[in-house]
């Protein structure tokens, strides 16, 4: 059975062919016959020796052993047409090269073929004539072949003590049993003969032994072509799982280039997915930040950063009715900056300008996180002091007023002197409403201007109210 793997390989190897030798094809040739044809195998057996001179391999290196298989393979498949000129050729071939091992193979052919076809006389001579040379050779199995056929043929001839004689030699050179077939015969002629001459003991005790040797021989030809059938399945089982084998790894290479496309379009929707919403979430944070912004410039005054007077107005109420709900303390004071058109008119609006934001800075220095601190327009300023009293909101008034009043001291750049006057009013005396307090606060205003500017004053109550500040309380 070994045998037979091997071939089924070699075979392989030997219908591709490139890269071997033309002279190993040939030989590789000559032994798969030989194989195929040793397990009855008669048509691989022919196939393969006539591949041998299909591809050309017979010129290159050709010998009489591959005329030997291709003969053996015709022979046994029972192909013998025109096999006389084959074997004729064979043996001339063989000649030439001083094979006589298998001239002797091919003329034993030629020998079997007479006795098949009646012609046993012929045979005898062929074989006899050739006998000495078989001899000199000494291959044991081929020597049982020609005895053992000599043998047939003498019994054929009717020459029963020849035919014993030949029979005995088969038996004595085919102790190897390499040829089983020759003990078959040699055996069987033996019964025969026996038979034929009476001698019943003999003729029990050969065919006793030609049952053995024929049974022998038909053994070990099944058990040849059992492991030749035990290998082709096994090479067609073998073939048939790596036929599965590479669909199901194509099956699965297709899978995974599915596998592979689907998951990259996701990934590719998933990126255009992110793209998207993160441009979406730059654009609402660009969105929202110029509105807080816009919201942001909407509530400051332009030149001072402080709030502009609609916000001062809005926050202001806000916190005063917070103080009122919670019964708290709170003061209004009014800025405004003394004989500032004589800064504009003498230094030019720019310098005004920074005079004017100076003086905010000056303010904001004294003020707490919870004062609410705007422009009310012009040089007009207005703060809403929370949680103080009237007391504590004049002395607050009295440091805003001189950290403005020494401001251009501690500016070197900026060397023009400001004042302004103050006007302060409490809920105490104005109640919750801004209106009131800024009406009151600015008649305190009012008040520090008449009295000489650069002063806090609160509301007159015995003065006569002469003028409504420039504050345009109508409008808050
Ligand atoms: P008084 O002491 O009586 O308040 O005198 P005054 O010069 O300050 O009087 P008034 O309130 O009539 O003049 C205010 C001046 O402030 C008029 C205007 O030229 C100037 N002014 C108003 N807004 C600005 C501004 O934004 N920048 C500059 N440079 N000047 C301004
Ligand atoms: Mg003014
Ligand atoms: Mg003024």
């Amino acid at each position: 059975m070994e045998a037979f793997s091997q071939l089924s390989q070699l075979v392989v190897l030997l219908q591709e062919g490139s890269g071997i030798l033309s002279s190993y094809r040939e030989q590789g040739f000559v032994v798969a016959s030989s194989l195929y044809a040793d397990a009855g195998q008669y048509e691989l057996a022919s196939y393969y020796a006539n591949e041998i001179f299909k591809q050309g391999l017979a010129s290159d290196g050709y010998t009489c052993v591959d005329d030997h298989a291709r003969i053996a393979a015709l022979f046994g498949s029972g192909q013998w047409q025109g096999i006389e000129s084959l074997m004729a050729q064979g043996i001339e071939v063989c000649i030439k090269e001083r094979n006589s091992l298998y001239a002797n193979g091919i003329r034993y052919f030629v020998a079997k073929l007479d006795v098949s076809r009646g012609h046993p006389e012929q045979a005898i001579a062929l074989l006899r004539k050739n006998y000495p040379a078989a001899e000199r050779d000494g291959y044991a199995p081929q020597l049982a072949q020609f005895n053992a056929l000599l043998a047939a043929a003498y019994y054929e001839t009717g020459q029963l003590q020849l035919a014993r004689e030949s029979a005995l030699a088969a038996v004595t050179h085919g102790t190897h049993n390499h040829y089983a077939e020759s003990i078959s015969t040699a055996y069987r002629i033996l019964y025969l003969g026996a038979k034929q001459q009476g001698d019943v003991a003999s003729a029990l005790a050969y065919h006793e032994k030609y049952m053995t040797a024929d049974k022998g021989y038909l053994d070990e030809l099944s058990a040849k072509a059992l492991a030749f059938q035990t290998v082709q399945q096994q090479v067609a089982a073998k073939k048939l799982q790596i036929d599965t084998l590479n669909k199901q790894n194509r099956i699965l290479q297709l899978q995974q280039s599915l596998d592979r496309s689907a998951s990259e379009t996701n990934r590719l929707y998933i990126i255009l997915l992110l793209t998207v919403l993160g441009f979406i979430a730059f654009w609402t944070y660009r969105i929202k930040r110029s509105q807080l912004r816009f919201m942001k410039l909407a509530r400051r005054d332009g030149l001072t950063g402080i709030f502009n007077r609609q916000h001062f107005v809005s926050s202001a109420e806000l916190q005063l009715q917070y103080c009122r709900k919670s019964s708290r303390q709170a003061c209004l004071v009014l800025i405004d900056l003394d004989h500032f058109k004589v800064v504009n008119d003498t230094h030019g609006h720019a310098v005004g300008d920074r005079v004017l934001k100076r003086a905010v800075a000056a303010c904001q220095k004294h003020l707490r996180s919870t004062d609410i601190f705007g422009r009310l327009g012009g040089e007009e300023f207005g703060i809403v002091l929370p949680e103080c009293t009237l007391e504590q909101a004049l002395g607050r008034a009295e440091q805003i007023r001189a950290a403005i009043a020494d401001a251009a001291g501690s500016d070197d750049s900026l060397a023009v002197a400001v004042s302004a006057s103050f006007g302060v009013a409490t809920i105490e005396r104005s109640g919750y409403d801004l209106r009131k307090l800024l009406i009151d606060a600015d008649d305190g205003l009012y008040r520090a201007k008449r009295e000489g500017r650069n002063r806090v004053r609160v509301c007159d109550d015995a003065q006569p109210r002469e003028r409504v500040a420039g504050v345009a309380v109508e409008q808050a």
